[in-house]
């Protein structure tokens, strides 16, 4: 119940006015009581089907007193990713409630960005891993997509910057969004996008947590080599490939800067380096974003709240 000497009466619910692509964009919903359950959906005009749908969550973590509220505001996220090979262009917001009404709308932008173009040519070996059909290949392709898919919809870890994986002195030497144009031992070839950013280490340099999580995944993979996966926040996923040796177990709750692992050139790899992948329900996102801009930081959202607030009132 609100009590009647609030002036509060509804939740509000922020949606950017742009959404980058291959990026997570941060959509918020508060109130002075707990917000219900709702999911976000992202629509191009004219389209029979939205261009991607996100679960909301509660945030564990009260806002300050700001703008009308009497109270600490309660609020919820939902994590809004388009994937990199999607069209600019204008789109609408929508929150809905969990039957599916209408919350509020509102319009916003896929902003356009530009990846580099990469040719790759393939040994006939590797041409033999990548592309010929494989029951385990498709097996494991399985099985990481159903952990991509877990949504633990409550947000305990206290948000902010991500660390590096490995130590700042080894550059990157694959971005993130990188169109690949594979060329196959056969003559043939295929288009794709690099999923990560890659890191070039020699084997053996230690692997450290960017952020607190869950481990959920350590397997020895046909393309990824020994991969190991943590669960950040509901549906956001640090992933690490070609690794050659994990240091910790499913299950296990790892703090930031704690290590996973250590660094390989196992499976599919043209040479020992870290592959680090980001998915935020189920789409690759760039990970350095988070190094730079955190995932829901308290300070970020207090700052983006309080100005509407003050727009409001
Ligand atoms: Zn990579």
């Amino acid at each position: 119940m609100i009590p009647l000497w609030s002036t509060w009466a509804e939740p509000r619910f922020f949606g950017p006015t742009f959404l980058r692509i291959g990026a997570i964009n941060e959509l918020y919903v508060w109130d002075e009581v707990s917000v219900a359950p709702f999911t976000v959906e992202v629509w191009k005009d004219g389209a029979s089907k939205p261009l991607l749908a996100a679960r909301g969550f509660s945030v564990n973590r009260p806002l300050p007193v700001l703008g009308a509220a009497k109270k600490p505001l309660l609020w919820a996220a939902a994590l809004v990713c388009p994937e990199v090979l999607e069209a600019p262009g204008p789109v609408k917001v929508r929150f809905l409630t969990s039957k599916g009404e209408l919350l509020h709308e509102t319009p916003s932008q896929l902003m356009p960005r530009n990846f580099p173009v990469e040719e790759i040519p393939l040994s006939p070996e590797m041409t033999r891993l990548r592309a010929k059909p494989d029951p385990r290949k498709d097996r494991e392709a399985v099985a990481i997509w159903a952990v991509y898919q877990r949504f633990e919809p409550q947000f305990h870890w206290p948000g902010g910057r991500f660390l590096l994986p490995v130590s700042p002195i080894f550059p990157s030497s694959a971005h993130f969004g990188d169109v690949r144009h594979y060329q196959y031992a056969d003559g043939t070839s295929s288009r794709d996008y690099h999923r990560g950013t890659d890191f070039a280490v020699p084997v053996g340099t230690p692997v450290q947590a960017p952020a607190p999580g869950t481990v959920v995944l350590v397997s020895d993979r046909m393309l990824t080599g020994i991969t190991v996966v943590l669960e950040h926040a509901p549906g956001v996923y640090s992933v690490f490939f070609h690794l050659s040796k994990a240091n910790v177990k499913v299950g296990q709750k790892v703090k930031a800067a704690e290590r996973l692992a250590l660094s390989g050139a196992t499976g599919l790899a043209t040479g020992p380096h870290l592959h680090w992948e980001v998915r935020s329900n189920g789409v690759p996102v760039d990970p350095l974003d988070l190094v730079t801009d955190g995932l829901l930081d308290t300070n970020s959202v207090s700052a983006v709240i309080s100005s509407i607030e003050r727009v409001i009132h």
